[in-house]
């Protein structure tokens, strides 16, 4: 104890108490740390865009007056960099923002059939600009037949709903070489829908998977800088889906490809009285 700092002077009590303080004291602890941690990735991320738009302003500044005709590939570094640092912040400040709480007056009875059309209608485009098979997977029975009781509708946020989708699907092309295979399929069961997205891409390697949804966390950072990822999307994803009262898994084979399935409470009212 004495190593540990525990004044000898404490009682049997005094012990008790202190290590029960010690204890409540863990999260609180935790979330700090996860907080340090969080600023000082963001702020790593934001260091090096920074320091690319300075250098460039400085050496342009610097440059011969003879020398104007220079400063085009300049300017197009900088409006690059800008982007990524613009990008960087949208992400930083949807994450500080939502916080894993909806707001009850976004949220809206959705038709996930409609929604997951308009997500495929443009990922088709995308994926067929890669070279890759798009599939969207729809429940058998059509729109029309489910009849106004049994439509697939959720409680939620539309947009958030969407946005949570949108970066699992832009994973999937991201990470799948020409050629590949992209699917959105979508499953009703009797309390729950099933989303899955589904790729035949690079795949995650089994050390990596734990780590996936966490804030900044890149597989490869190397090579997932030069895609413009900040390793953000996922964690975002996770924090839509379970401040819907849902979940988000992944199974991925390295080589193999790699599958996230978002699973949703149906018809719940739920979030709109628990949340928010
Ligand atoms: P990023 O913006 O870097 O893609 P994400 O949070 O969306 O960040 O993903 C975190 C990491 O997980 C990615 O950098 C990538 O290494 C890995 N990853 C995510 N989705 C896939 C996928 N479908 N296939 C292979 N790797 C993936």
């Amino acid at each position: 104890f004495l190593a540990l700092g525990v004044p000898i002077t404490l009682g049997f009590t005094g012990i008790v108490g202190w290590i029960l303080a010690g204890l409540a004291m863990q999260p609180v602890k935790l979330s700090y740390e996860q907080l340090q941690r969080f600023t000082a990735d963001a702020s790593h991320e934001l260091r090096a865009p920074v320091a690319a738009i300075l250098s460039n302003a400085q050496v342009g500044l610097l440059a011969p007056a003879e020398d104007r005709h220079q400063p085009r590939q300049r300017l197009e570094n900088i409006v690059t960099q800008s982007k990524h640092i613009s990008v960087l912040i949208t992400n930083l400040l949807f994450l500080a923002r939502h916080q894993g709480k909806l707001n009850p007056q976004d949220i809206t009875k959705t038709d996930v059939v409609e929604l997951l059309n308009s997500l495929a209608n443009q990922y088709q485009v995308l994926a067929a600009e890669k070279g890759l098979d798009f599939q969207l997977n729809l429940p058998t029975t059509s729109q029309k037949t489910y009849g106004d009781r049994n439509m697939p509708t959720s409680y939620a946020d539309r947009d958030l709903l969407q946005q949570a989708i949108h970066n699992l699907l832009d994973n999937a092309v991201k990470y799948t070489p020409s050629g590949g295979m992209v699917a959105l399929t979508l499953e009703v069961k009797p309390r729950r829908i099933l989303i899955t997205v589904q790729d035949t891409g690079i795949g995650i390697p089994a050390s990596d998977l734990p780590h996936i949804f966490d804030r900044f966390y890149r597989v490869d950072k190397a090579r997932t800088r030069q895609t413009g990822g900040f390793g953000l999307g996922l964690a975002i994803a996770q924090q839509i889906i379970e401040a819907h009262n849902g979940k988000i898994t992944v199974e991925s084979k390295a080589g193999k490809g790699t599958k996230f399935q978002i699973c949703l409470p149906l018809r719940s009212r739920s979030i709109v009285e628990t949340r928010g």
